[in-house]
């Protein structure tokens, strides 16, 4: 009924939300970019962002990808990037998301924190936890945080004052809805287009 783009009641509640940075996966991570800006700790979700979503301990590529990681993590290291600590939501403590946990803690040498229900991103909690497993010298000025979901990983990063980059590769189809539901909006994306006909031209 509001027949040219009238501020509809709800409006206010979206959250349009900008990350710093995008790439499609992190090996496009603009290292020099993050470092130019004083970046020298790095914090990554795993799911989706340093894993592809469903490469579980068992998958054939697990190994290979781990490969690639301490590839990538090395050359980070060489760059000027001091320290490394994933930050994973899980929700609940199943064994197999442990076992992977402790190979990728294993294999690429880094701290992994994981946050259970009641303390999952985007709460500050999650992001407190990862600033505290860095060894020494971490603050918000010179981490930036890395991950595919801008609800949780970009959304919670940014409202507690990091810098984000947002990796849209692995992003699947139910996400978009999702987003509308929680009422989020990404902008500037390269693979989300908005064309919701409520935003206009
Ligand atoms: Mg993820």
């Amino acid at each position: 009924m509001s027949g040219h783009g009238g501020v509809m009641k709800k409006k206010a509640e979206i959250r349009y939300i900008k990350p710093h940075f995008e790439c499609g996966r992190i090996e496009s991570i603009p290292l020099d970019l993050l470092i130019a800006q004083g970046i020298t700790r790095l914090g990554f979700d795993w799911d989706g962002t340093l894993m592809g979503q469903k490469v579980s301990s068992l998958h054939p590529n697990f190994h290979s990808r781990l490969a690639e990681l301490k590839h990538f993590l090395a050359e980070a290291k060489i760059r000027g990037i001091e320290e490394v600590v994933i930050l994973s939501n899980v929700g609940l403590p199943l064994p197999w998301l442990i076992y992977r946990t402790h190979l990728a803690r294993r294999h690429l040498k880094v701290h992994v924190i994981r946050v259970y229900i009641g303390q999952l991103k985007p709460k500050p909690i999650a992001f407190e936890r990862m600033m505290a497993a860095f060894t020494y010298g971490a603050t918000k000025e010179n981490t930036a945080f890395i991950g595919d979901r801008i609800d949780t990983d970009i959304l919670g990063a940014a409202e507690f004052g990091l810098t984000t980059v947002w990796i849209t590769d692995s992003l699947h189809e139910g996400f978009r809805s999702r987003l509308k539901k929680k009422k989020i909006v990404p902008i500037a994306q390269r693979h989300f287009q908005e064309d919701s006909s409520e935003s206009g031209t």
